[in-house]
């Protein structure tokens, strides 16, 4: 069955999967949704013996229906190859009595990789099964993994280009790093003088300037975004999920048909969406397990109804969950309020105008498998000396927060379920933060100095792609005020 894509504020008519992939936002201002979730199209068991790339495919192909199997299978084969320093491209790791599901492994040692190894394929594939003739430029706001993940991703794939905009003071050393080292003459890479909701803002606004979409088609341009508001971002993601059950299934951890909880340290709401669409599809997962950081505004929204990002933000030692507006939410709003689209315009308008809206106590009963908590950050550095200490695993600050929320959830429902808990970024990426936790005795070694000695710590070798960052030469030092993100990216432009 065809699955066709509508956007959450709907004035527009159903598109297929590619060309929802290719324009990444509606024109008017929604975020494309399949008009229905599919549900698996056999009994999950048949996928046991599938490897990462075959059962991939198998869920994707019940989304992007446009493709034809040979364009899917190819995309896929490109993006989950040896980028992956794990054969199997996830692995799982059982410590202190949930499992950890390491989505790390990729290019860029986050889970961005996940859908972002993948998304310029579709992107590309996508583009010229529409006739798209411009050259499509990447724009993505990033709170430090997205800009890495995608600009990794995109470098050098022809036909595109891509702009990355992140907090300059915002992100962690390695992060930064990363991003400023960027090879690749169609990459572009700007530290704004804001936090990420500014650059978020900022690039959801030239995204919806008509005039601007004009005059670059005129120049042969067409802008596309990368950040998890494209479709083709969300997708990917709900692979893993579907993967790591059969793969406890397989191991004989759980019982064919047997309810597991999911828990996701959740930023911008998309890896946690993504399970709830797994659920959706027919997925045997008992709680959605929401964790937020000190920035807690899906906790509150969990707990009272009302989503109100009129606050202080919090810079914390989770970068990538420091986040007030979490775009991905208005894709389950719009789900919850019965696909009204009207409804859900209007509460976004509310939340642009006043900072917050008030879902009914109708929507909120949709809400029933969300559990959320938060974890401050004394409890989430204990988190990752805990760990540390008791099986000698150490998790990242990200990860730790979604620990630490899922041990007071235990603690407090006595829901004794078996529990994955989303992994999703590598400790080296925050190296310092993770070493501060468990030993005070590292505040003065380098950046790089705290590596070793983490490598030491962990027993497990520095990652390549922290590895490759000791020597690499810094290509982009841009800086740039929220209000001159457009004027950066028409310099870039006019030099590709
Ligand atoms: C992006 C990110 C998150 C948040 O994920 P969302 O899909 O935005 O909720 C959590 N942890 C890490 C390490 C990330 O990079």
């Amino acid at each position: 069955m065809e699955t066709l894509y509508k956007s959450t504020r709907g004035t527009e008519s159903k598109i297929t999967a590619s060309k929802a992939i290719v324009q990444g936002l509606s024109s008017d201002g929604g975020l494309f949704v399949p008009e229905r979730i599919p549900t698996f199209d056999k009994p999950l068991s048949e996928w046991m013996e599938l490897d990462y790339r075959q059962l991939a495919y198998e869920v994707m192909k019940l989304f992007f229906t446009d493709f034809s199997e040979k364009e899917l299978r190819q995309c896929i084969d490109r993006a989950y190859d040896d980028k992956f320093d794990e054969k199997e491209i996830v692995s799982i790791r059982e410590a202190d009595g949930a499992f950890y599901l390491e989505l790390f492994h990729g290019a860029t040692i986050a889970f961005k990789d996940m859908a972002l190894s993948l998304l310029p394929h579709l992107m590309t594939v996508g583009a010229a099964k529409n006739g798209i003739k411009n050259r499509i430029i990447i724009l993505a706001a990033t709170s430090g993994d997205t800009g890495k993940a995608a600009l990794a991703g995109f470098a050098e794939v022809e036909g595109t280009g891509i702009v990355v905009f992140y907090p300059k003071d915002g992100v962690s050393p390695v992060q930064e790093l990363q991003m400023v080292t960027q090879k690749g003459a169609n990459t572009h890479v700007a530290g704004i003088l804001g936090n990420f909701d500014d650059a978020q803002a900022g690039v959801k606004q030239i995204f919806a300037d008509k005039e601007l979409a004009d005059r670059l088609d005129q120049s042969g341009f067409q802008l596309s975004s990368a950040n998890s508001i494209n479709i083709g971002r969300l997708i990917p993601q709900i692979c893993y999920y579907v993967y790591t059950y059969l793969k406890l299934q397989k191991e004989g951890i759980i019982r064919q048909g047997e309810e597991i909880n999911v828990v996701v340290p959740t930023g911008n709401f998309g890896n946690i969406l993504a399970a709830y669409y797994a659920k959706q599809m027919g997925l045997p997962i008992a709680r959605l397990i929401c964790a937020s950081n000190d920035n807690k505004v899906l906790y509150d929204f969990f707990e009272t109804g009302c989503y109100d990002r009129n606050r202080d933000f919090i810079l914390t030692n989770s970068p990538s969950m420091d986040i007030l507006i979490s775009s991905n939410l208005e894709r389950l709003i719009y789900h919850i309020c019965g696909e009204d689209a009207k409804q859900n315009a209007a509460f976004m308008e509310s939340l642009r105008k006043n900072g917050k809206y008030e879902i009914t106590s109708e929507m909120r009963e949709h809400l029933a498998d969300f559990t959320a908590g938060y974890a401050t950050e004394k409890e989430t550095m204990e988190r990752i000396r805990t760990v540390y200490e008791k099986t000698g695993y150490v998790l990242d600050t990200h990860t730790a927060v979604a620990s630490a929320v899922y041990e007071k959830y235990r603690a407090s429902s006595g829901d004794e379920r078996k529990t994955v808990i989303a992994a999703t970024a590598s400790p080296f990426k925050f190296g310092r933060s993770v070493m501060s936790a468990i030993d005070e005795g590292y505040k003065d070694l380098s950046d790089f100095e705290l590596v070793d000695a983490l490598a030491d710590k962990a027993g497990i070798p520095v990652p390549a792609a922290v590895e490759e960052l000791r020597s690499a030469p810094i290509l982009h030092r841009n800086v740039c005020k929220k209000e001159n993100m457009q004027e950066e990216i028409l310099e870039f432009l006019r030099k590709l």
